[in-house]
């Protein structure tokens, strides 16, 4: 039986590709975890945690010592990397924890390598935010768009990026990256967009939204952005970057709009707020290597999981 080291596995995406590990592969599954403010329990269900399959670890992702001893003793194949600070408006408030999970944490997984020769492939979740932003007339991030990360949240991610270049082109090491677009979908913290939308709209509260609202994203369901990992982790070739997207830009104010519309509310909930500092404009993901290379495509369409979703 092979086993797989995932890191953040009680936040939003890693619990949902735990769920779709556990339900594809009859892997082990190490869940490695801090267990900060994003961090829930119950985003694992009690399936799993009985299933004798799985197991936690409440561990910083820089105590080398604990985790050498982890994977050495369960002989695991395979490290996906989703620990982080996630939120760019924090990492904008106090930027110090972003430096530690993103950047060092990647570094004290990466060094691992040095001692770990079980781990057959190591993959590291990365953003589209790397790239930066995009005018509307632009085309899509390809995956050989120059990172110009600007926010110390994508600073951060981008920093991390960059060693998972360095540790492959110098160590040979099995290192592979993607980096996904804004996702939605169940388990999400509440401090993200679309959460916070629903349920302050549900809760009669006022909707804030960003500077006009015109911000436009690439939203993508987190169980599309699962299979894509998957996708990447067993076929991709080793030391490249994937680009992972729903295909699917959306301006922030229309999906505000279509939320109070699937509520049966009207708009007089929305108020516009000051903009973030920075706020990118734009993102969008060209996915044309994914596809082409690993027959991967995004299956769910962004108002039927918006549906699901409330
Ligand atoms: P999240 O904030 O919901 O979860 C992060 C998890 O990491 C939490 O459970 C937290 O407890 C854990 N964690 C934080 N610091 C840790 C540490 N030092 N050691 C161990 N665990 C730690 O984040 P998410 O939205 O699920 O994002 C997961 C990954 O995907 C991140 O790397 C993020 O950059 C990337 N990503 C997210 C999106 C998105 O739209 N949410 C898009 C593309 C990429």
């Amino acid at each position: 039986m092979k086993s797989i080291l995932i890191t953040g596995g009680l936040g939003f995406i890693g619990s949902n590709f735990i769920k779709h590990i556990f339900n594809k592969y009859d892997y082990h599954i190490h869940n490695v975890d801090l267990k900060t403010y994003a961090a829930n329990h119950n985003n694992i269900s009690e399936e799993i945690n009985q299933s004798g399959r799985y197991s936690l670890s409440i561990c910083d992702i820089n105590d080398t010592d604990r985790l050498r001893n982890l994977i050495q003793k369960n002989n695991i194949n395979y490290i996906v990397n989703f620990a982080a600070e996630s939120h760019v408006d924090n990492s904008i408030n106090d930027s110090t924890p972003f430096i530690q999970t993103n950047i060092n944490g990647t570094h004290s997984l990466l060094n691992l390598l040095h001692d770990c020769p079980s781990i057959e492939r190591y993959l590291q979740v990365s953003t589209d935010e790397v790239y930066g932003s995009l005018t509307e007339e632009d085309d899509a991030f390809t995956e050989n768009t120059p990172l110009q990360a600007n926010s110390p949240y994508s600073a951060s991610k981008a920093s991390a990026d960059l060693l998972c270049r360095s540790f492959y082109e110098t160590f040979d090491y099995p290192i592979l990256i993607t980096r996904c677009s804004n996702n939605y979908g169940p388990n999400q913290h509440e401090e993200k967009l679309i959460p916070l939308m629903i349920k302050n709209a549900k809760a009669e509260k006022k909707l804030p939204v960003y500077g006009d609202g015109k911000n436009i994203r690439d939203w993508i369901h987190v169980s599309d952005h699962c299979s894509g990992i998957d996708a990447v982790l067993h076929g991709g070739k080793i030391g490249e970057v994937y680009n992972i997207g729903g295909k699917n830009e959306v301006r922030n104010i229309d999906i505000v709009k279509t939320i109070l519309k699937l509520l049966g509310k009207d708009e007089s909930q929305i108020e516009f707020v000051k903009d973030r500092l920075g706020h990118d404009w734009r993102y969008a993901i060209d996915n044309s290597k994914i596809q082409n290379e690993l027959n991967w495509f995004p299956s769910l369409n962004f108002k039927e999981g918006l549906q699901e979703l409330i």
